[in-house]
């Protein structure tokens, strides 16, 4: 099929990127599991290398299944490319790769998903980079934390560990204004819910770990890239803008145009870090992503339906779920996040960090793990597990308090759902 823009995302989530195997006629996208591929003499092999050529050389670089699972993302949230990779993790070193060099920093979100604030504030330091935390919804805190070694700003759309959700237009405006890309995690929102680069972000990344895959099966990343922007104009991307050695100094934003960054990832980024995503991995997140948009729906109707009987529950103190009445990003969500504010949320227990942890021993149908965006709920009392190693202060900021758990919410039927907090919220407050 070909990708035309009047495809509908309902059409778009099931066949863009794909087409039936060439080879068998194969309806669905076949699992190429192969390292290499042959090529057809020797000047088709040279062309490949010398980047003048687009094929398959080998499978740390690009694979066909793979190439599918890229092209139905970038489709997806309106980009022009899509590189994927191991993990979410992945995806962010990867993002960050072309854009940084030791000195330089990344200005980002207080909100962020807490193994991407300990790589962002620990990690990152082993490459000469670092990260600048700051509160998103300060513009003008944004302004002042930019400095002319400043490379991007990161945020995350729907933002961890729930209950807020970004202005993506405000904070792209102060980028643009610095000249710098806006990066933009959108796992927790996926394209159905939001579409970042329409908002003005620069790249978009992805943990498809988690609701574009949908059930929990197999790691992924992924980095989508707008094409719009001029990564020559100004001298702070010399890996896009400036001649490449390990290529016969070939300009990739010359060369490549709005494909630069795409070209670039998979050209430096897969072939020397090597977090390459797998075919059978691909495999498994386009088949999730053929159910994106419904199961999106379902966990989107059913957090509505459980946040409002949490709020109204007198064993609960307070529900942070943006979807909610209640909530003071409420608005935005209206203007922003039209089709839903996801289904990732928080919620405090009365009798504090015991009650949490008796109401997670409790639950039948929610499972206790460190994880989110999976077709089942899952719950996780940060204080005890993820967050245990932060001081009580810490874990306050963190929206990770003693008496707080965090669910995501899958898509069984609420009443189902609503009945196993009963009966465990019954046991956590005798
Ligand atoms: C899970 C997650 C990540 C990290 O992704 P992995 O696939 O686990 O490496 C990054 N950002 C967000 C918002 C996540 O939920």
């Amino acid at each position: 099929m070909s990708d035309g823009p009047t495809y509908g995302f309902d059409t778009l989530q099931i066949h863009a990127g794909a087409r039936p195997d060439p080879a068998t006629g194969a309806r669905q996208t076949p699992i190429y599991q192969t390292t290499a591929y042959v090529f057809r003499d020797a000047d088709h092999a040279a062309a490949l290398f010398n980047l003048q050529e687009v094929g398959f050389i080998y499978s740390r670089l690009t694979n066909p299944t793979v190439a599918v699972l890229q092209e139905r993302i970038a489709t997806l949230e309106g980009g022009v490319g899509a590189v994927c990779c191991s993990s979410g993790h992945a995806a962010q070193i990867m993002a960050l790769f072309p854009l940084m060099g030791p000195g330089c920093n990344v200005v980002a979100s207080t909100r962020l998903y807490g193994g991407t604030v300990t790589q962002f504030s620990q990690t990152i330091k082993r490459f000469g980079w670092s990260a600048k935390f700051v509160d998103t919804d300060d513009l003008d805190a944004v302004k002042d934390a930019i400095d002319e070694n400043t490379r991007a700003v990161f945020c995350e759309s729907i933002a961890n560990p729930g209950g807020y959700v970004t202005d993506i237009r405000a904070l792209a405006d102060v980028a643009d204004a610095a000249g710098i890309p806006l990066i933009v995690d959108n796992t927790s929102a996926t394209p159905y819910l939001c579409r970042p680069i329409e908002q003005g972000a620069t790249l978009v990344v992805h943990s498809t770990t988690k609701y574009l895959t949908g059930n929990g099966t197999v790691t992924g990343g992924c980095i989508v890239d707008s094409g719009k922007f001029d990564w020559s104009a100004n001298d702070k991307f010399p890996s896009l803008s400036e001649p490449e050695a390990a290529y016969h100094g070939l300009k990739f934003h010359e060369t490549f145009g709005p494909l630069a960054f795409t070209f670039h990832g998979i050209a430096i980024g897969l072939r020397d870090l090597g977090m390459t995503m797998n075919p059978q991995a691909a495999h498994y997140t386009l088949l999730g992503i053929e159910t994106l948009s419904l199961r999106m729906e379902r966990h989107v109707e059913n957090a509505r339906k459980i946040a409002a009987w949490l709020e109204a529950d007198d064993r609960v103190d307070y529900v942070t779920y943006a979807g909610l009445p209640s909530s003071p990003y409420h608005d935005r969500v209206q203007a922003q996040y039209k089709k839903g504010a996801g289904a990732l949320f928080t919620f405090a227990v009365k009798g504090g960090y015991d009650a949490c942890v008796k109401l997670v021993n409790s639950l039948e149908i929610f499972s206790h793990v460190a994880n989110l965006g999976d077709a089942r709920s899952l719950i996780i009392h940060s204080a005890s597990t993820t967050h245990r190693q932060l001081t009580p202060e810490q874990q306050e900021a963190a929206g990770a308090g003693p008496n707080v758990v965090r669910v995501s919410i899958g898509i069984e039927d609420a009443d189902d759902l609503i009945a196993d907090l009963d009966q465990a919220l019954a046991k956590a407050s005798a």
